[in-house]
């Protein structure tokens, strides 16, 4: 156990062993919702195909946007020829697909894709297909990535290659669904910033513009390489805590707001109604949480503004907050409002995690898909992690929602063990 920096509210458990998480793979289901003229190549191995497709659901499109170039060890006689495969696989779908706008070859495990120079071939077919089509390159990699770090790794890829600006504007990071995107914009408008950039954009042709006068404020905890590739474009960083639940939402609008010299109460005015309807629907879910005690396994980063969340808004009592990364520059503001009661820990070691869990026996576990059948099976009620990103959950119209997430496990519960919830 090492001691955190002199701020930091409580010791950090570093843990370096055996995890259990879905890779960056996971990250183009919601990206490739997101970024429309988007198509996602992986080149991998079956099990990439296959992890993809379960983790889609079954494809009911006709034309996906995202698919798996196959590499077996036989296609590896002579790297140039994998090189070529690409091109050829690469040129086959964008003469079929006059749709594509950006495409993305996105690194995997497998020995032979690592061997693989996936930055030379997108470097080559950038140039080929400039200026119809971008292409880029990243890694999903289970050996790199954890599921929520492949939208890292793609923003990230994104960042260098954004036009430069030196408007004075705001920038909003991480992918959102529209809708959500939306309810945003509306807010960010009413406080008094009607323009409002964000990356990723729906489509390449709405990109952002980079410069110095940017501000950029994250939307999902997740972006710390992508967080540094745009403070190297000069970009600041606007420090907040998460918009989830009515007070994560509010202390994020208003240092957005505050960086653009608007008083905190032109928030508080334009949020009244908003707050009002967030506490509301919370109150109905957090009857079922308020006292319960909750311990987080390390999986999507959000980990530590959930937990917040849940503890000051829900009445909960988080154990243990386990997170794969604690980036203080990103986390700081939510640490200092979760305060010293839970045990941190950041990353894994899953032997070791299972038996603390084992003698705290929380009421509700949130952890990946792996953990959760045989804690269940324990007599644990758990929530899987990667609900929490493929479900919208920011800003004060869905608080209800993430609320409600974490009540249904509990009360499933109470009604299969009746004894458990007196
Ligand atoms: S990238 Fe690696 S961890 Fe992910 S599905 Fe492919 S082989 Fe498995």
């Amino acid at each position: 156990m090492t001691a955190g920096c002199p701020s930091a509210p409580a010791p950090v458990l570093r843990e370096r062993g055996q995890h259990e998480v879905f890779c960056g793979l996971t990250s183009i289901i919601w990206l490739h919702r997101k970024m429309q003229d988007a198509f996602f190549l992986v080149v991998g191995s079956r099990t990439c195909a296959h992890l993809l497709q379960s983790a889609a659901g079954v494809m009911i499109f006709a034309e996906p946007r995202f698919g798996t170039a196959i590499l077996e060890e036989s296609d590896l006689a002579g790297m140039a020829d994998a090189q070529d495969e690409i091109d050829r696989e690469v040129a086959r779908l964008l003469s079929r697909r006059s749709d594509i706008r950006q495409l993305f070859l996105v690194g995997s495990c497998p020995s032979e894709v690592i061997k693989l120079d996936l930055a030379k071939a997108a470097e080559r077919l950038d140039e080929k297909f400039a200026p119809q089509v971008r292409v880029l390159n990243f890694s999903g990699s289970g050996i790199e990535t954890t599921f929520t770090e492949g939208e890292d790794a793609c923003l990230a890829a994104l960042a260098p290659r954004l036009p430069a600006s030196d408007k004075r504007q705001l920038l909003v990071l991480g992918a959102l669904p529209d809708v959500v995107e939306d309810q945003m914009r509306g807010l960010l408008a009413e406080i008094g910033i009607p323009e409002v950039a964000v990356l990723p954009a729906r489509r390449a042709g709405d990109d952002p513009a980079i410069g110095p006068h940017t501000r950029f404020a994250l939307a999902q905890p997740f972006l710390g390489d992508t967080k540094a590739a745009l403070e190297r474009r000069g970009a600041r960083h606007i420090a907040a805590p998460f918009p989830f639940g009515e007070e994560g939402t509010t202390a994020w609008l208003t240092a957005v707001a505050a960086e653009f010299g608007i008083p905190a109460e032109r928030v508080e005015a334009v949020t009244a109604a908003p707050r009002a309807r967030a506490r509301k629907a919370v109150a109905a879910a957090r009857e079922m949480l308020d006292g319960k005690s909750i311990f987080f396994f390390p999986d999507s980063q959000l980990e530590v503004p959930l937990a917040r969340f849940l503890a000051r808004e829900c009445g909960m009592r988080p154990v243990e907050v386990g997170t794969p990364y604690l980036h203080r520059g990103i986390l700081g503001p939510d640490l200092e409002l979760l305060g010293d009661g839970p045990r941190l820990s950041e990353g894994q070691d899953v032997e070791r995690q299972l038996d603390r869990l084992r003698a705290d026996r929380p009421e509700l576990t949130v952890c990946g898909l792996g953990l959760a059948n045989p804690l269940e099976a324990e007599g644990l009620a758990t929530k899987w992690a990667i609900e929490l990103v493929f479900t919208p959950v920011h800003f004060y119209e869905q608080a209800g929602d993430l609320a409600g997430l974490f009540a249904r496990p509990l009360r499933r519960r109470a009604l299969l063990t009746p004894e458990a919830a007196a």
